[in-house]
């Protein structure tokens, strides 16, 4: 079902190839600044949907990524059932999520267990309209010792929205995250395809939050990376909880909302036997790349990466 690329293995070795998978829609919290409208924040799969979409991975080529998101995916009571077992027992690849780290410790512990040496990333989101800073930071110590019994290799990341008019609270939180030896992740505000357009002062707080920096290991700024060349496609894409796939988040957003099933970002259904990936990458047509993955993945090439030749 799954056409592999006309290369076997990635074409550069500092690329490593990402699948982004929406798990579910459903999610436990109702964030004022959530990327993701209300609509779209529903929905569960069938533990059919599931497997034929762990069917597709099961024939990606070589070893990939899988990074879970939602919704909340440990909201999902298909996680730990369906999801998790089949990823470990049916498919090569690693394993990655992002959560709200709202699961009880011990459902924590059963995924750690689950995932062993597969674990790769949990990237945790912090929202302080539903957690007390000190508890979650407790709750991420407890789940630090997880990670070091069960899964030694995998790393672990804060993901903080740097929401408008609140970034001087961010300095703070930076600094607990960071007194712990815990890793924190600014995240700016997205909105309907762009960066929130902060005030003057809060820009120059953001600056002093993030010491300047541009590196995409370090901040999300959601920049740009039109005109350079990128993998997305071919060894990058995003799916849905339905196993709908495109090959990067914007060029999902823009299909859907031209309602343009033939759109060429569109690459068919996992769980319908319609996906095939891209033979090659192509340059980046869009004017916003919202996620960190593609770059931290070596995805799109970004200057002083080796690209193509003539690219
Ligand atoms: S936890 Fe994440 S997905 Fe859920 S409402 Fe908040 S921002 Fe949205
Ligand atoms: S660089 Fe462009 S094509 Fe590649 S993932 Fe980002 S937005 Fe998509």
């Amino acid at each position: 079902m799954t056409e592999p690329p006309t290369h076997p293995t990635p074409p550069w070795s500092d690329l490593h190839p990402t699948v982004e998978w929406q798990v579910n829609g459903l999610c436990n919290y109702d964030c004022t600044y959530c990327i993701q409208s209300r609509k779209y924040r529903v929905g569960m799969p069938e533990q059919e949907v599931v497997d034929r979409i762990i069917d597709g991975y099961a024939s990606l080529p070589g070893q990939w990524e899988i990074k879970m998101s939602g919704g909340e995916p440990f909201a999902y009571h298909g996680l730990m059932k369906w999801v998790i077992p089949g990823l470990v027992e049916r498919t090569p690849h690693l394993i990655s999520t992002l959560t709200n780290l709202s699961a009880p410790l011990k459902v924590l512990e059963r995924f750690c267990t689950l995932t062993g040496p597969r674990l790769r990333i949990t990237s945790a989101s912090l929202h302080l309209e539903y957690v007390d800073l000190e508890a979650y930071i407790d709750k991420a110590l407890a789940y630090r010792e997880l990670r070091r019994q069960h899964n030694p290799h995998s790393s672990f990341v804060i993901n903080s929205v740097v929401v408008p008019g609140k970034v001087r609270q961010q300095l703070q939180v930076k600094e607990a995250i960071e007194s712990q030896g815990l890793r924190y992740f600014p995240q700016l505000m997205k909105i309907k395809g762009g960066v929130f357009p902060y005030t003057a002062r809060d820009r120059k707080l953001i600056e002093r939050l993030t010491g300047g920096s541009q590196d995409p290991t370090k901040v999300n700024r959601a920049p740009s990376y039109k005109g350079l060349w990128c993998e997305a496609g071919a060894w990058y894409f995003v799916v849905d909880q339905r196993g709908e796939a495109w090959i990067c988040r914007t060029g999902k957003r823009l299909a859907i909302k031209d309602d343009d099933e033939d759109d060429e970002a569109y690459l068919g259904n996992l769980a319908q036997g319609t996906f095939s990936l891209r033979k090659a990458g192509a340059r980046c047509p869009y004017p916003i790349c919202p996620c960190t993955v593609p770059a931290n993945r070596g995805i799109v090439r970004r200057p002083g990466m080796e690209a193509p030749h003539g690219i």
